[in-house]
């Protein structure tokens, strides 16, 4: 919408009067590595920056939709999952969760949280039916405010089972932000038979690993998107892992839509799902 806007020449809403074009958005480098429309020459050239350290970037971003897709069916489809509230969602894509979920059960309430305000323009534009699926602009770093939203209580049942799903955002807090006690309020408020969604870049210990994470810093998208397996385990503490567990993304329960399935590249991408007893 924003370009759009610019085109015209109108006033943009208020959501969208903060959006900085000159800057780098984690959501808009994403929608890029996936092929979509809504990104800046800055959001291109991060990109472009990564591949040239690890061509296959593009392939993660995939293979972890596929992932998120997969997940999402298996709560709905299999562990009768109805509410799910997805933090960090991104811009619309091919798949996104809402669709995924209410083409199994229409009645799924998906509540989608972000805090770049880019998200909640275009989710605006794509949720014609706010009944069951709504989009709020708040931070993972406060999870009260996300759970106090008038939406979140709105759309909710916090006493009943529901899912959180944290895909691709846990990387980009800081240590001293905290993402094990933001993960760990998290669980808190699941109540038994809830699920918890987690994925993320990882650092395998290869040295090209390593150097993506130094390009995802320079980008600013955050100074630790790679942690270790061993440091990212500890997001599902005193939770029910999911068979296959932690993996990398092309490797839980996959479908037939993952890209490049052999790919070692696959390594640098882990996600897992977990329930609470
Ligand atoms: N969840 C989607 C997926 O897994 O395909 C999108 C992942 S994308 C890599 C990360 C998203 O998290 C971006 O849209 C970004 O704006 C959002 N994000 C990053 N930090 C956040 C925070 N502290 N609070 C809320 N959203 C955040």
């Amino acid at each position: 919408p924003l370009e759009r806007l610019l085109d015209t020449g109108q006033e943009p809403p208020p959501e969208l009067v903060d959006v900085n074009t000159e800057e780098v958005s984690i959501a808009r480098v994403y929608d890029y590595c996936l092929g979509g429309k809504d990104n800046f020459a800055v959001d291109r050239a991060a990109c472009a920056a990564m591949m040239e350290v690890v061509p296959e970037t593009p392939l993660l971003a995939q293979a972890n939709r596929c992932f998120l897709r997969q997940a999402v069916t298996y709560l709905v489809a299999e562990a009768g999952i109805r509410q799910i509230v997805d933090i960090g969602s991104g811009l619309p894509t091919a798949g996104n969760v809402h669709e995924v979920a209410q083409e199994i059960a229409p009645e799924t309430r998906v509540l989608y949280v972000d805090n770049d305000p880019i998200v909640l323009a275009h989710g605006r534009a794509l949720l014609a039916n706010e009944t069951t699926t709504t989009v709020i602009n708040a931070d993972l770093r406060h999870p009260d405010m996300i759970f106090e939203h008038p939406e979140a209580e709105r759309l909710i049942d916090a006493t009943e089972p529901f899912a959180v799903l944290l895909g691709g955002i846990l990387m980009h807090l800081e240590d001293e932000e905290d993402p094990e006690g933001v993960a760990a309020s998290i669980r808190d408020r699941l109540p038994s038979g809830g699920y918890l969604l987690v994925s993320n870049t990882c650092d395998t210990g290869e040295a090209r690993a390593q150097e993506l994470g130094r390009v995802f810093a320079e980008s600013g998208m955050g100074t630790r998107c790679f942690r270790t397996w061993d440091e990212q385990i500890r997001y599902f503490d005193g939770l029910e892992l999911i068979e296959p567990g932690l993996v990398p993304n092309n490797r839980w329960r996959p479908g037939d839509d993952v890209p490049d399935p052999q790919n070692p590249a696959h390594a640098m991408h882990i996600g897992g799902l977990a329930r609470k007893a």
